[in-house]
């Protein structure tokens, strides 16, 4: 029902109410406090001169008005509180004088001056009932919580709530109705009603969230998927060429992928690991077996650099196996394309490597029956059903560098199988990282004439500024002024911004790849989202305005070689959350802090409010209820109890579609 129905509702208070997306009256009442303010009543006689407290009262006289000025008044009557006679001021609260009925009982908030028996009162209440606790909700420009407060009271005149909580779950933990919760969360007559309300309202909607999760999961493993018969023995041929050894993490991931491969069910798992941990021989495996079963794959990357960079250390690893990669980019020449195309088709290819349009584009293959993607990108339902109609249905890989918490991981991975990479090949040194003030940039420059003198090359990265392009632009020609001023013009320094065409962008890259650009000024992430082993040094500025994984993922752009190498996070703010970032180079912890200091919203530097709809719950605070949800949730899918239940009926044809 719309917002605009309920009682004391204008336009003027509607549009204030949209800015707190509240557009219905449900939206309303699913606007939870956040906290509750405690107002304890304590006995007059208990308080100490000059208290602020709060005492229960009696009106003894009908109170006068005074007005003292323009917009200045003062209301005093007198009160019986436990046998003390107080004379009670308050300002510019006239209107409240018309309340004053002799013998009504009120609550009154303020300081008590002993000696003069008077108290002067912040607040007067007259509702006795409910108001000992009183719920805070987030506001916005123009409305007070009061009138929030206000509002409610009328809300919960309707019936709007429907109890999702299956009743054996509901049972099961004692569960208040979903009508009494929402009562309680909003009008608590103690915590431990509101305690009640809280966790039933966030465990319903985790169980909610994970049995949609899990459904998907159930479907995707069930899935029919290609049945491989290939020898384990296979996968000692496959190590033997390497020229090192996996490490065990990498182990376990390649165990699970054949698992996977040959189980007859659809492979659909995120190998997750910093960057350098080695996930892509890790793929370069399942490509492998892939190709031992007489299937082709697909390697998608999200940019094309990125494609042209696994194409030249994949190919290179399978070619030992005879096993032909071929590249597919939006720059090759029609000519170059259409003969790959063909390959592709007829079979001589057994690897393509693009970007993610590889799949969208019209492109025939023989056989297709892996895909792996790089970094992040989901294999969308688009793509998927574009495969799914040519009769394609092959498993999927993901690669993902962004180390999640587990918790994280659990839940916006939770229909994917994960295997986690956190040990990093040995003999890899650990970046020394140091975070620098604006005063102390000499240092800075020292460190970077130092570096430049033994050959190396550095990336100095500066953020965005909100949506502003110009200042971008200006802030990162300034910043190659200094540089080029710091070292005499006697380094070549290349610019990367937005504003640059992909072929000029692609020019300074090939150019800093080879070392004609010893310093590359940039202002974006993915940019750099290139290896360059030659590069030893990061200088991040303005580090604040990025959260530490990402801080942590652009500081991966360095160290890929033998040779020491240095991050530098400049910034005057927020020195201590920075500081995680000289005490740690592994990823997971690093994100787990960021998780702990900013919670889940930002966790990647971008909002992700899309993907985590909570209203109440919290993946940070809530994780056992989440865990409980999550094993709830299961149970309930393996018993196939939501055949029974309407609304999960309901919602499970509305995710079949996905498959
Ligand atoms: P990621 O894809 O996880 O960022 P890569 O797979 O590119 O990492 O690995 C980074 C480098 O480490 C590559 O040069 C790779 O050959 C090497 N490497 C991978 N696994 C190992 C290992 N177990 N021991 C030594 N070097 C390894
Ligand atoms: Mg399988």
């Amino acid at each position: 029902m719309e917002i605009k129905n309920l009682k004391g509702v204008g336009v003027t208070l509607e549009k204030k109410l949209n800015n707190l997306n509240i557009y219905t009256i449900e939206d309303l009442i699913e606007n939870y406090p956040y906290r509750y303010n405690f107002i304890n009543i304590v006995n007059i006689n208990n308080v100490l001169d000059n208290e602020n407290c709060m005492i229960r009262a009696t009106i003894v006289d009908s109170g006068r008005v005074q007005y003292i000025k323009k917009n200045f008044n003062r209301l005093a009557f007198r009160v019986v509180s436990e046998n003390v006679i107080l004379n009670v001021t308050i300002f510019n609260r006239a209107f409240l004088k018309q309340n004053l009925t002799i013998g009504r009982e009120i609550i009154l908030i303020g300081k008590y001056n002993k000696m003069k028996s008077s108290f002067v009162a912040s607040d007067i209440k007259f509702n006795l009932e409910n108001n000992t606790i009183e719920p805070v909700y987030h506001l916005v420009e123009g409305i007070k919580n009061n009138q929030i407060i206000k509002l409610m009271d009328e809300a919960l005149k309707y019936d709007l709530t429907y109890d999702i909580i299956p009743d054996e779950l509901a049972s099961k933990y004692n569960f208040i109705s979903k009508k009494d919760a929402i009562k309680y969360i909003h009008k608590p007559e103690s915590m431990e009603e509101a305690k009640k309300a809280i966790v039933r309202l966030k465990y319903e909607e985790l169980f909610n969230f994970m049995f949609k999760i899990n459904y998907l999961k159930k479907m995707n493993n069930k899935a029919a998927g290609i049945k491989r018969s290939v020898s384990e023995e296979s996968k000692d041929t496959f190590l033997k060429e390497l020229p090192f050894t996996l490490t065990k993490d990498q182990l376990t991931a390649v165990n699970d992928i054949y698992k996977d491969l040959t189980d007859g069910y659809r492979m659909n798992r995120l190998v997750l690991g910093d960057v350098g941990s080695g996930k892509t021989i890790v793929a370069t495996y399942a490509i492998y077996l892939n190709y031992l079963s007489g299937y082709q794959s697909a390697l998608m990357a999200p940019t094309e650099i990125l494609a042209e960079q696994h194409y030249k250390s994949i190919s290179k690893t399978l070619e030992k196996f005879n096993i032909k990669t071929g590249l597919l980019t939006g720059s090759m020449k029609k000519r170059e394309k259409d003969k790959v195309l063909e390959e592709l088709k007829n079979g001589d290819i057994n690897l393509i490597i693009g970007t993610h349009a590889l799949i969208s584009d019209g492109v025939d293959f023989k056989n297709l029956g892996l895909v792996v993607t790089d970094e992040q990108h989901r294999f969308g339902v688009g793509q998927r059903n574009t495969l799914r109609d040519k009769g394609i249905t092959p498993d999927v890989l993901y690669l993902s560098a962004t180390p999640i918490p587990r918790t994280y991981a659990l839940t916006i991975y939770g229909d994917l199988d994960i295997s986690i990479i956190k040990t990093k090949p040995n003999g890899r040194k650990e970046i020394i990282t140091k975070v620098e003030t604006e005063s102390n940039i000499k240092d800075v420059l020292y460190k970077m004439l130092e570096e430049l003198k033994n050959n190396h090359q550095i990336y100095v990265v500066s953020p965005l500024i909100e949506n502003n392009e110009e200042l971008d632009l200006k802030s990162v020609f300034d910043l190659k002024e200094k540089l080029d001023m710091a070292f005499q013009n006697k380094v070549s320094i290349g610019v990367l911004h937005g504003k640059l065409k992909q072929n000029e962008k692609d020019e300074i890259m090939e150019n800093f790849k080879n070392g004609n650009i010893k310093i590359l000024i940039s202002t974006t992430v993915i940019e750099v989202g290139i290896d360059v082993p030659n590069s030893t040094m990061m200088v991040i500025y303005n580090a604040e305005r990025f959260g530490l994984a990402t801080l942590h993922q652009l500081r991966g752009r360095v160290g890929r070689n033998d040779l020491q190498s240095y991050c530098y996070l400049i910034s005057n703010k927020e020195i201590d959350r920075l500081k995680v970032l000289e005490e740690s180079n592994d990823g997971f912890y690093i994100s787990e802090k960021d998780f702990q200091m900013r919670g889940s919203g930002d966790l990647f530097g971008v909002k992700q409010s899309g993907d985590i709809p909570f209203k109440i719950a919290s993946l940070k605070d809530d994780y056992q209820i989440l865990l409980q949800a999550k094993l709830d949730s299961l149970e309930y899918i393996e018993k196939e109890l939501y055949l029974n239940n309407s609304y999960y009926k309901d919602l499970i044809e509305g995710i079949s579609f996905i498959n």
